[in-house]
């Protein structure tokens, strides 16, 4: 199809027509901690007591060492230098093995320093699996299967399909079978025309495509700075996807390159002529025709965007832009996944979506949204209600282990202190994430049965909502409802 599309790696014009294909893959690398997190558990011992025991232990196992030393944790938090009195708590994983068996000698406290990280929405145990897949770039993994309720707020509210029925026709990250993780983001006609000679002669797609449904959003204000600004920008070119920053950081700062994607507020359209190049796309934060309209005069080959925050009069906005021609929309929540009337994410994205779905307009329009997703699995419940792609946003803070100083709702007031960090460190740190939640994308793929996400946009089919599931199961049933 004769389409006007911009691949990534293509435009970064590392390879030769003929040799560009490469089967997509994020290299991922450890990247340690720079900043200790607090281990999980306090390993409380008594020492006098266990003192005796170790007496009692040599005597009965008649001096073997490595017997006596490595009880009663089989993970080694008693097995430093000097055994049970100084455990090393980083080890221990609450098994509460040693304590059942000796209750007298020790104790198992949950870490109140642990309970301070992150903040009421990204969890102490969202902080510990995101700076788990930043420092490996693996999947966490517990051994001791699902612990948490089956039902809950927020995307909690949400289950996918995970069908075994057709498994075994897809297997994304074992490499069986290529899945791909590719998205369009742009304007797509709802047909093609053609005239007489079989060329096309109407409106042609304008798309640019990013390698993965995860782009790098803007970081908080108290957030910007030289060093991240710098490994937003490479990771998404290493990554093939895209970094939206601010314009007047994008030239203050010489960036450029078909991953840089400019926001701007309408009144600085005139401003986006002093850019060093002409970027793939750009944002504008608010509704203003004019502004808009100057913005493609001004940048006839960008694709313009449009932000909007999930808000009242959201549908007449996004219907008045529609009609002037925009086909971009990136919708956001707060950092905490709420709309401006306290409602969640989900909700807001499946209602326009299916308003779009309805109305006729849904495969001519991209829609990107972020705020609310601090998870991996929130990334395919995010596309299922509706969405094409993600942009993260407080994941990439946590994942460079910055400290949350308060609740973080939006960019302007969220409070957020970053480590010193080198900028490879950084960028290995996002590649490692984002490798770590394709995988998990693979993972709900594959077990769909899809070759690509871009199926999963709207499949609602492939999910329950529980707030359904229980009217469904319990509507006039006496009680239902009352909470
Ligand atoms: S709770 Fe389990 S892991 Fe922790 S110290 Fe005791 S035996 Fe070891």
């Amino acid at each position: 199809m004769h389409a006007s599309s911009v691949d990534l790696s293509a435009r970064a014009g590392t390879a030769p027509a003929e040799s560009r294909y490469h089967r997509y893959h994020i290299e991922v690398q450890p990247a340690e901690d720079i900043v200790a997190l607090p281990s999980r558990f306090r390993v409380q011992v008594r020492r006098h007591r266990l003192a005796w025991l170790i007496l009692k232990e040599i005597v009965h196992y008649r001096g073997r060492k490595d017997v006596v030393v490595s009880r009663p944790c089989v993970y080694g938090v008693f097995s430093g230098p000097v055994g049970g009195f100084a455990p090393r708590e980083h080890l221990c994983v609450g098994c509460l093995r040693c304590t059942t068996q000796y209750p007298e000698i020790v104790q198992i406290h949950r870490n109140p320093e642990r309970a301070r990280l992150g903040d009421s929405y990204f969890t102490p145990d969202h902080v510990d699996a995101v700076c788990y897949e930043a420092r490996t770039g693996n999947i966490p993994v517990r051994g001791a299967g699902y612990r948490g309720s089956f039902g809950g707020p927020g995307w909690d509210g949400m289950w996918t399909d995970m069908s075994e029925i057709v498994r075994p026709t897809r297997d994304g990250i074992h490499g069986r079978e290529y899945i791909s993780t590719v998205v369009d983001i742009g304007e797509k006609p709802p047909f093609l025309e053609f005239d007489e000679t079989g060329l096309p002669c109407g409106l042609e797609p304008r798309v640019l495509s990013a390698a993965l449904p995860m782009l790098l959003d803007l970081p908080p204000r108290s957030a910007v700075m030289d060093r991240l600004v710098a490994v937003l920008a490479r990771t998404a070119r290493e990554v093939d996807t895209l970094a939206l920053l601010p314009l007047r950081i994008v030239r203050e700062r010489g960036l450029r390159g078909p991953e840089v994607i400019p926001v701007l507020a309408p009144a600085e359209v005139g401003a986006l002529q002093e850019l060093a190049f002409e970027p793939a796309m750009a944002e504008l934060t608010a509704w203003d025709e004019v502004a808009y309209r100057e913005a493609v005069a001004r940048l006839p080959a960008t694709i313009i965007g449009l932000r909007l925050a999930f808000a009242a009069g959201l549908r007449d906005t996004l219907g008045a832009a529609l009609e002037a021609g925009v086909r971009v929309f990136h919708l956001t929540a707060d950092y905490q996944g709420r709309g401006a009337d306290g409602r969640f994410v989900l909700d807001w994205i499946r209602e326009v979506h299916g308003w779009l779905v309805a109305s006729g307009r849904r495969d001519e329009v991209t829609l990107l949204g972020s705020g609310g997703i601090a998870l991996a699995e929130h990334v395919p419940k995010a596309i299922i209600c509706g969405l094409d792609a993600v942009a993260l946003d407080t994941p990439i803070l946590v994942a460079l282990q910055a400290k949350m100083l308060s609740e973080c709702t939006d960019p302007e007031t969220s409070r957020v202190e970053l480590p010193d960090f080198e900028p490879a460190w950084g960028v290995q740190r996002l590649k490692n994430l984002l490798g770590a939640w394709r995988d998990q994308l693979l993972e709900v793929l594959g077990a769909m049965g899809m070759r690509e996400v871009r199926r999963l946009r709207g499949e609602t089919g492939r999910a329950m909502f529980q707030a359904e599931a229980e009217r469904e199961a319990f509507q006039g049933i006496a009680g239902y409802g009352d909470g």
